[in-house]
């Protein structure tokens, strides 16, 4: 990158905060998405804060740089690589939170983590009710920016629907605040449909590349310390469907119900059974597993209660298990997702979401593919928000084996496909989803020209969203 463009970004950052060393632009060429060739920046910056993201993005568009933002680089579809010799501004010094306990909201900077924002609410004994597996690593602004979802989202949806503004810098430097906060005088985020159509939709699931999200606001609730865990087996498919059909009528407040088939479990089990001290056995054609939580013991009672009754009524049986809802919950699913850690794989995930009395096709889609090219993996998911259930199918390969990872990634477009014929949508828009979802042509070309009327230069994060 030129010389002078690096010097005008010491100014603005200052000096220890810009690197154009080699081990630097390495660490930054790739995420924790697997399966992606790494591509070198030509450097990175590191602000600390908005008017400071805006004086670089003024000097990008000037040049016409490509930029792309970076926070925890958790990531999976390789949508924080960078481009090749680009500008990776990477987020994580805007760490700020400020509490607004009576609006039983929260403002973070894009920097902060959920593992440390939870840290900081449970000291005020409330919680934000959806993080994801990587919570440690993973920001809550960079959640929005994927529309992120996870343990607790069988409560409380998706992350974008906890939003109640954002702070965003544009690709020409401006600043806007969406939300109540938008009028200086408001005493803190407290309605996020405050000017007219939802311009912070826009922005949740940008993947990076309409502008940076600086702040996030977002809903708190007082926190839960009453917890049932429970697994529950049926033998068809449509009981499990009704099953949790029914558990949503009735209002009983699940945070993390997975559903499973038994060869995943099974799957599954042989990483973490013995830990978990989950005895082996032959699970059921369909298992739930389900945490509920509730703030008061005695509703929590009745719900637990209502969830067994259910199940009988469904033609379904109370497995009694507890350590593997108990174990997701605990370990917020990090515990599975260690089990792609712990053996030497690579993988990579076709996250979407799904009608939930339409998962079978899900189920079907990946088996067959699956079983078609030998592919070790699996199918689950979860129940997340008022009528979706989250899938995020894994193909396993061998990270020596780079015929078997080309093998897997064109796999995952052909699975694509044939999971939006199956009725299923993207969960983040990934760049394999290009060219694929018949009848999105003119949402999709409006989305086009949203994109080319605010980053005109084409400078945030090109070809990523969607192919746009
Ligand atoms: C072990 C593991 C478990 C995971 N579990 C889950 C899960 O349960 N649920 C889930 O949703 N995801 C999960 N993920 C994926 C990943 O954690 C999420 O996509 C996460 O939201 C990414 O956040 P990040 O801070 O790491 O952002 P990054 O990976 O750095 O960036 C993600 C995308 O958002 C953009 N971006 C980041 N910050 C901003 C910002 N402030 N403004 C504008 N654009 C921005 C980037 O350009 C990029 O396109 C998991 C990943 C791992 C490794």
């Amino acid at each position: 990158m030129d010389s002078e463009i690096i010097d005008n970004l010491r100014d603005i950052a200052g000096a220890e905060f810009v690197s154009t060393r080699e081990d630097v632009l390495l660490a930054y060429s790739s995420s924790a998405s697997m399966g992606i060739d790494p591509v070198q920046p030509g450097a990175v910056v590191r602000p600390s804060n908005a008017d400071e993201v805006a004086a670089i993005l003024r000097i990008a568009d000037e040049h016409g740089i490509p930029v792309t933002i970076r926070a925890g680089g958790t990531s999976l579809q390789g949508e924080v690589t960078p481009k090749a010799d680009g500008l990776v501004v990477e987020l994580m010094r805007l760490n700020k939170i400020e509490l607004f306990k009576d609006l039983r909201t929260v403002r973070v900077g894009a920097g902060v983590t959920f593992g440390e924002l939870d840290k900081f609410l449970s000291e005020h004994d409330l919680w934000l009710p959806v993080s994801p597996e990587s919570a440690l690593a993973c920001t809550v602004a960079g959640n929005v920016a994927v529309n992120g979802s996870g343990p607790g989202s069988s409560f409380a949806g998706c992350i974008g629907e906890l939003v109640m503004g954002l702070e965003i810098v544009l690709p020409n430097s401006q600043v806007i605040q969406t939300g109540s906060e938008a009028n200086p005088n408001a005493p803190g985020p407290f309605l996020r449909y405050a000017f007219g159509p939802d311009i912070t939709g826009i922005f949740i699931g940008s993947l990076g590349s309409l502008g940076v999200i600086t702040s996030v606001s977002v809903k708190v609730f007082k926190r839960m310390e009453h917890f049932d865990y429970n697994t529950y087996g049926f033998d068809s498919h449509e009981q499990a469907e009704k099953f949790l059909v029914e558990l949503k009528d009735n209002d009983v407040n699940m945070l993390m119900a997975s559903l499973y088939e038994g060869p995943t479990l099974e799957f599954f089990m042989d990483m973490v059974g013995e830990e978990f001290g989950i005895p082996p056995m032959e699970w059921p054609h369909r298992t739930v597993s389900m945490t509920i939580g509730r703030v008061r013991k005695d509703v929590l009672e009745s719900d637990a209660k209502l969830a067994r009754e259910i199940c009988e009524k469904m033609g379904g049986r109370v497995i009694g298990i507890v350590e593997l809802p108990k174990g997701e919950w605990d370990g917020r699913f990090w515990t599975f997702v260690r089990c792609s850690y712990v053996h030497p794989w690579a993988w990579q995930v076709v996250y979407h979401h799904q009608a939930p009395t339409n998962v079978h096709r899900s189920v079907e889609e990946i088996t067959k593919i699956m079983d078609k090219y030998a592919f070790l993996g699996h199918t689950a998911g979860f129940a997340s928000g008022h009528s979706s259930m989250n899938m995020y199918p894994q193909f396993y390969w061998d990270p020596v084996d780079e015929e078997e990872r080309k093998k897997v990634v064109g796999a995952l477009k052909e699975l694509a496909g044939n999971l939006y014929k199956a009725g299923a949508v993207p969960f983040k828009l990934a760049s394999y989803w290009d060219g694929l979802m018949e009848g999105t042509e003119t949402y999709m070309e409006l989305l086009r020209r949203l994109k080319e009327t605010i980053d005109p230069n084409g400078i945030m994060n090109k070809g990523v969203l969607g192919g746009i």
